[in-house]
């Protein structure tokens, strides 16, 4: 499946999905300044669109904005409506929102702030992000040799564009190694996540997960801790080494794009059986069940296209 769709929203309008285009002199295709999100809509029972955590996603965008001194021309409900609008627009009910902002032609330089930020919005239908396969017997990863960004050389809460350098080596480096993604450390040598996933293991009835501080602190990573009190267990945030893994009854990695990927392997060695365990399955059909309207406590998430002025 490709990126293709009818329209993509471009600085307040809609536009057709070839005329959206930018200058080579784009300032951010240079640099790397500008902030993105990744958030995905589920069929519901009714078979309309309803959009996960939406207000959440845009917070974390305008969060990431103003770490970077970046001004748009529109407020966050501006935004919401124009996603939903572009979702509308392409007909999809199951699909990936990608809000970009980034600066435009003007001056170029690192110095430049008085480029126009331009805002786009586009979506497009995206299965699995690391494969059925994947989602159904679980990943094998590998330690990356890649250091995560030092949280004094990078802002760790935003998704900004230029930081994903770091992720595409390390994610490049494991698939030309034979693996299917990579773990990253951070400058400590504790497990911090994957390229673009949380993580979390669990052994005996100890579930973990990294705390916030050299993470993307995830939405995907709240619901799933969310989800896991409501199951009656105990979530502790905190570090932990590669072998964290090595000794793991299960691990899984979470992200909007990945959902919940059983961790099969690390390192070449088996994480449990080498198979997704129950807690994982278990996560896998709640949050399934989640974000397509299935789950009473977590309706309240859902925003559905039709239903906002
Ligand atoms: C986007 C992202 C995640 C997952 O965040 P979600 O809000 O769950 O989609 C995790 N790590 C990195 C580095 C990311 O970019």
């Amino acid at each position: 499946m490709g990126v293709e769709s009818k329209y993509i929203w471009f600085d307040g309008e809609l536009v057709p999905f070839d005329e959206a285009r930018v200058h080579v002199l784009c300032h951010s295709l240079h640099y790397g300044m500008g902030a993105f999100e990744g958030i995905r809509s589920y069929t519901q029972p009714d078979g309309s669109a309803g959009v996960w955590r939406l207000d959440e996603h845009l917070e974390r965008l305008f969060d990431s904005l103003k770490m970077l001194c970046m001004d748009i021309d529109f407020t966050e409900k501006e935004i919401k409506r124009a996603c939903l609008e572009t979702l509308t627009a392409n007909d999809f009910t199951e699909a990936y929102i990608r809000p970009l902002v980034f600066f435009g032609v003007g001056e170029m330089g690192l110095g430049a702030r008085s480029n126009p930020v331009h805002v786009v919005i586009a979506t497009w239908q995206w299965g699995a992000y690391l494969g059925d396969e994947g989602l159904r017997s679980g990943v094998s990863v590998k330690t990356s040799s890649f250091t995560r960004h030092h949280p004094n050389a990078a802002l760790q809460r935003a998704k900004i564009i230029g930081h994903y350098v770091n992720s595409i080596l390390a994610r490049y480096e494991a698939n030309e190694d034979g693996f299917d993604e990579a773990i990253m450390l951070d400058m400590h040598g504790f497990v911090a996540e994957g390229t673009g996933e949380n993580v979390f293991i669990a052994k005996g009835d100890k579930i973990k997960t990294p705390p916030v501080a050299n993470i993307l602190p995830g939405i995907t990573r709240r619901s799933i801790i969310e989800i896991l009190e409501r199951e009656g267990h105990q979530v502790q945030e905190t570090w932990f080494g590669r072998d964290g893994f090595y000794v793991a009854d299960e691990a899984w990695m979470v992200g909007t794009a990945a959902e919940v990927t059983p961790i099969r392997e690390v390192d070449r060695r088996l994480v449990g059986k080498g198979k997704p365990g129950p807690l994982t399955r278990r996560l896998q059909e709640l949050y399934s069940a989640a974000v397509r309207g299935n789950l009473d406590y977590m309706k309240q998430y859902i925003t559905s296209p039709t239903l906002v002025e």
